[in-house]
C-alpha cells in the first residue's frame, strides 16, 4: 500500500504499543484509540491546462472523533497514500490530546507534486477535493477542519473556504470549516510561523531543564547552541528565524538541491532571498556546500531539526548521528529502527507529536476567532492601555522619578491579537513539556520521551471514552 519500504501507519502503531503497556487501559480500548474511525479514499477528474484529464488521486481519513471537531492538515505530495495519511491522523489524535486542544485527529492528502501544476490547476484539484469533502459531511466547523501541511499553505485554505461558503450559504460559522487562512478570510496572526515558534518554545524548555542538559552533557539555555536544520519550507524557515533571535547558531540548513555549512551561523532571511532569486541555497556567502544533503544529519552539532518529511533518519545513518538532540519539527521524521539506535546512544529525541503542534494549537485559536465572530485583543487593548498608563503616572507622581520611554512603551503596550497568540502557544508548549517530563520522570521504566508523550496522550484519549461511558 506504501510507497515507502515499510508502512508508516505500522510505525506509529509500533510507538503506541511501546508505550501502551505502561497504562492500565483494557486491550479493546487500546484498540479504538489506535484505529482509524472513517477513512474516505476518492477519485476525480480534473481538466487541466493542456486539455488532458487527469484523475487525482487523494483523502481525507478521520482516525478519532472522541473529540470534535477532527483537525488535521491537508498535504500535496506525490509521495501521498492512505498509509500515509493514515498515520498523520492518527498523530493529530495524540498531538492534540497532549497539548489539550480539543480535537480529534485527522489528515487528507492529494497525491500530486503542486510544482508541476500551475495555479489555475491547484485551484481546481482544491475546490473540486472541497466539494467532496462537503458531498460526504468530511467538512464544517463542527465537523472536520482542515488547515495546511507539506504543499499547503494560505492560498489553498482560502479556496477551501471560499467553495465551502458557497456550497453552504449562510452557514454563521462557515469560516470555522479551515484554518491557515489568509487574515482576510478570518485566519489570525501568528498561524503561519506557529510551528516554527512551537518548535522553538519546546526545544528551550527541554534546554532550561538543568537535569535533562546534564544527562546530555549540555549547558542549560538555548545561547551559543549550534543547530542544524533540514528543510527551509514554512516549518524550517521560522525555526531558524527563532533559534538565530534568541542566540543560537544555525550553522548548517539542508534542502533538496543540497546543504550548506557556515560556522558562524546562517541567516534565513538571506538564504530564503538567495534561493528565490537563484533556485538554491548552495554558493551562502561564506559558507561551505556538503558533498550530499542528507550529510547535514550527521554533522557535528547540539540540535539537529529534520524540518521536511519523513523517514529521514533510518537504522542505517542513525549510528552517524552527531547532534545531542533531534526536534522533530516534521512528522514522522525519525523510524523505529533509528529511534532505537538514538537512545542506546543517549540522544534526546523531542517527539513529532508534540513538538511540533504549535500549528494546531494556533489553528485552535482561530477556530475560536472564527466562532466568536471578533479580533483577540479587540474588546480590551485599549482599556488595559489606559488602566496601565494611569497605574504608570501615579508611581512617577507618588515616586518622583520617570520611567524611560522605552520601558514606558513596554508596560502600557496592550496585548495584540498576535501578542496573546504567542502567550497562549507559550504556555500551551511549556505545560505540554512539563507534562512529558513529568510522566517519564515518574516511571523510569519509560525509555524515552516518545513513549512518555504516547502515555500522555493514551491517557488523555483513554479518559475521555471512559468517561463518555462507552467502556465502563
Ligand atoms: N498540518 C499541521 C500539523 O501537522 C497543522 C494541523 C492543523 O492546524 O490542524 O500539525
Amino acid at each position: 500500500m506504501s510507497n515507502q519500504p515499510y508502512s508508516f501507519f505500522h510505525s506509529v502503531e509500533k510507538s503506541f504499543d511501546k508505550a501502551a503497556q505502561f497504562t492500565h487501559w483494557e486491550k479493546g480500548l487500546l484498540e479504538q484509540i489506535k484505529a482509524c474511525n472513517s477513512i474516505y479514499s476518492m477519485r476525480f477528474p480534473v481538466r487541466m491546462d493542456d486539455g488532458r484529464i487527469e484523475v487525482i488521486e487523494a483523502y481525507r481519513v478521520q482516525h478519532s472523533q472522541h473529540k470534535m471537531p477532527c483537525k488535521g492538515g491537508i498535504r500535496f505530495s506525490h509521495k501521498v497514500d492512505q498509509d500515509e495519511v493514515m498515520a498523520l491522523a492518527s498523530l493529530m489524535t495524540y498531538k492534540c490530546a497532549i497539548v489539550n486542544v480539543p480535537f480529534g485527529g485527522a489528515k487528507g492528502g492529494i497525491k500530486i507534486s503542486p510544482r508541476k501544476h500551475s495555479a489555475y490547476e491547484l485551484e481546481k484539484i482544491t475546490r473540486r477535493y472541497t466539494s467532496e469533502l462537503v458531498k460526504k459531511n468530511f467538512i464544517g466547523p463542527g465537523i472536520d477542519v482542515p488547515a495546511p501541511d507539506y504543499g499547503t499553505g494560505e492560498r489553498e485554505m482560502a479556496w477551501i473556504v471560499d467553495t465551502y461558503q458557497s456550497l453552504k450559504p449562510g452557514e454563521i460559522d462557515a469560516a470555522g470549516c479551515v484554518t491557515g487562512k489568509p487574515i482576510s478570510l478570518g485566519g489570525v496572526r501568528g498561524r503561519k510561523e506557529a510551528t516554527g515558534l512551537g518548535v522553538f518554545y519546546g526545544i528551550r524548555e527541554v534546554c532550561n531543564m538543568p537535569d535533562v542538559m546534564e544527562k546530555l552533557g549540555l549547558s542549560t539555555g538555548i545561547e551559543g547552541k549550534r543547530v542544524v536544520i533540514q528543510g527551509l519550507g514554512n516549518v524550517g524557515y521560522h525555526c531558524a528565524k527563532f533559534f538565530r533571535e534568541h542566540g543560537a547558531l544555525v550553522v548548517c540548513i539542508a534542502e533538496q538541491e543540497g546543504a550548506i555549512f557556515k560556522a558562524d551561523g546562517i541567516n534565513e532571511e538571506l538564504l530564503f532571498q538567495q534561493r528565490k532569486s537563484t533556485g538554491t541555497i548552495i554558493g551562502y556567502p561564506g559558507s561551505i556546500a556538503l558533498a550530499k544533503n542528507t550529510d547535514a544529519l550527521e554533522l557535528e552539532c547540539d540540535i539537529l531539526i529534520p524540518a521536511a518529511l519523513e523517514n529521514v533518519i533510518d537504522a542505517q545513518n542513525a549510528p552517524n548521528v552527531k547532534a545531542k538532540i533531534i526536534g522533530e519539527a516534521a512528522n514522522g521524521p525519525l523510524t523505529p529502527e533509528a529511534d532505537d539506535i538514538l537512545i542506546a546512544r543517549n540522544i534526546l529525541v523531542v517527539p513529532d507529536m508534540y513538538l511540533n503542534a504549535g500549528g494546531v494549537t494556533v489553528s485552535y485559536f482561530e477556530w475560536l476567532k472564527n466562532l466568536s465572530h471578533v479580533r483577540y485583543g479587540r474588546m480590551e487593548k485599549r482599556f488595559n492601555e489606559n488602566m496601565n498608563h494611569h497605574m504608570l503616572s501615579q508611581m512617577e507622581k507618588l515616586t518622583g522619578k520617570s520611567v524611560l520611554p522605552e520601558e514606558r512603551r513596554l508596560i502600557e503596550h496592550g496585548a495584540d491579537e498576535v501578542d496573546l497568540v504567542y502567550s497562549g502557544l507559550e504556555e500551551t508548549m511549556i505545560n505540554a513539556t512539563r507534562e512529558i517530563m513529568d510522566v517519564w520522570q515518574a516511571n523510569p521504566a519509560i525509555p524515552d520521551m516518545r513513549t512518555a508523550a504516547y502515555v500522555c496522550a493514551i491517557n488523555k484519549v483513554g479518559t475521555s471514552y471512559a468517561e463518555m461511558g462507552i467502556f465502563p
